[in-house]
């Protein structure tokens, strides 16, 4: 029998997310997180199949004894990292640059490639590499499979790619939009279409990924041709605690004549901007709660995110021409029936409705909730990175390629 289980790893800068997956039926043996690593009051939790949570508290000084701490987790079910059934460890690497356009069976030119993008995913690629070392230093033997977010947008257009700036310095530099989110926004518009009744090929879908980070994307018959993201996951959308688009001058100004650094000023725009920096909080159910009770500053915080998410629709119903599909996701997407409400109201001259009876219906299942026969569907589709990533992974190494060997 070939090996047919994938261990995902997210690797973040203080956390790890992980998921155990049979490919064999799509099951997930086991699903945890270790966070606050490298402080005192490190946590893991680890929800085995059909078992109880277990969760522990301490320090995990590095992503290295967080890894080792995930092992003896899974170890105790008896799926440890030595197990024959494991077939591959599947990474979510952030930033793949222009050629990773495909997930990667990783060996050191691929590690090589992920550290050039350092300056490009300063947060982001330096933690996704010393899971992938660390996961290697355990198991040398077992294929690990880069799966990049940015892999889905290499499709777009050099129109929707480049930044209107002097081509030589932006190619020095390798200024160009490169997006983010992509395993989502691959996963939630097939998704999409299969909700249709469709073949990918066949419809054209705007994905909207509303978590703490959010973006859009325009999808044409399975490729993306725009995306809100860019050289950073900081353009775009007006996202929990990052700003999204503005005039680039604000940033020259803050220097100039607010004398701030641009250290200062990354931090300002990526952790204190966005819901947070407009009314002081990022969650959802909180600004929420807060305007049921008139609360003033968390109404314009949602109003301006509203509005933004606004623009994107239309931006990407021209880009497409013909959208057959509005697709909601992530935290925020998957949950909040007011922002979908608010943003599709007063869209019915581009076809867009909301039914109020279904898009209050709450459900992990994918589900439409525009009116019957409205011109263009409406879609709550839950995304699901982990099963996106697992699934790149085995169809790269499983039952007929090199996880097989010795079948
Ligand atoms: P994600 O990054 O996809 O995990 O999304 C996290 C965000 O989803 C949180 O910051 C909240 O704003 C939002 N969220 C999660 N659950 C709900 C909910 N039940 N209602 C509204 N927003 C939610």
């Amino acid at each position: 029998m070939s090996p047919t289980r994938v261990l995902v790893l997210n690797s973040g800068s203080s956390s790890v997310k992980y998921q155990l997956l049979d490919m064999s039926d799509g099951s997930r043996l086991a699903v945890g997180l270790v966070e606050r690593i490298g402080e005192e009051t490190s946590r893991l939790k680890h929800t085995p199949q059909g078992g109880e949570a277990r969760e522990w508290s301490g320090a995990v000084p590095d992503h290295e004894a967080a890894l080792k701490a995930v092992a003896a987790e899974l170890a105790k079910d008896g799926r440890g990292l030595d197990s024959p059934d494991l077939a591959a460890i599947g990474h979510r690497v952030v930033h793949g640059g222009k050629h990773f356009t495909e997930p990667t069976v990783i060996d050191d030119a691929v590690l090589a490639e992920i550290e050039r993008l350092i300056p490009v995913a300063p947060l982001h690629n330096p933690a996704n590499l010393t899971g992938i070392r660390t996961a290697q230093a355990l198991r040398p033997d077992l294929p690990q499979v880069a799966v990049f977010d940015t892999a889905f947008h290499t499709t777009m257009p050099e129109s929707a790619a480049r930044y209107a700036i002097d081509v030589e310095t932006a190619d020095a530099h390798r200024i160009r939009r490169y997006g983010f989110h992509g395993t989502s926004h691959a996963y939630v518009s097939r998704a999409t279409a299969k909700l249709l009744g469709k073949a990918p090929e066949d419809v054209n879908v705007i994905v909207l990924h509303l978590g703490n980070g959010a973006s859009a994307s325009a999808v044409r018959g399975g490729r993306c041709v725009d995306t809100s993201m860019g050289l950073t996951p900081l353009e775009g959308l007006v996202m929990g605690t990052r700003s999204g688009d503005m005039d680039p001058a604000v940033i020259f100004h803050l220097m100039r004549v607010g004398g701030m650094s641009a250290d200062e000023i990354d931090t300002l725009l990526n952790n204190r901007s966005g819901l947070i920096g407009l009314c002081g909080d990022n969650d959802m159910r909180e600004i929420r709660r807060r305007i049921d009770e008139g609360d003033e500053r968390a109404r314009l915080a949602f109003d301006i995110y509203i509005h933004r998410l606004k623009k994107y629709i239309g931006a990407y119903c021209a880009v497409l021409g013909r959208v057959d599909a509005v697709a909601f996701t992530a935290g925020v997407g998957e949950n909040s029936a007011p922002v979908r409400e608010a943003a599709v109201a007063g869209l019915e001259g581009l076809g867009l409705a909301v039914d109020g009876e279904l898009n209050a219906v709450r459900g992990d299942e994918a589900r439409l909730i525009s009116p019957a026969g409205a011109r263009v569907a409406v879609a709550v589709v839950p995304t699901d990175e982990e099963m996106e990533i697992a699934t790149q992974t085995y169809a790269l190494v499983g039952k007929d390629g090199m996880g097989s060997e010795g079948d």
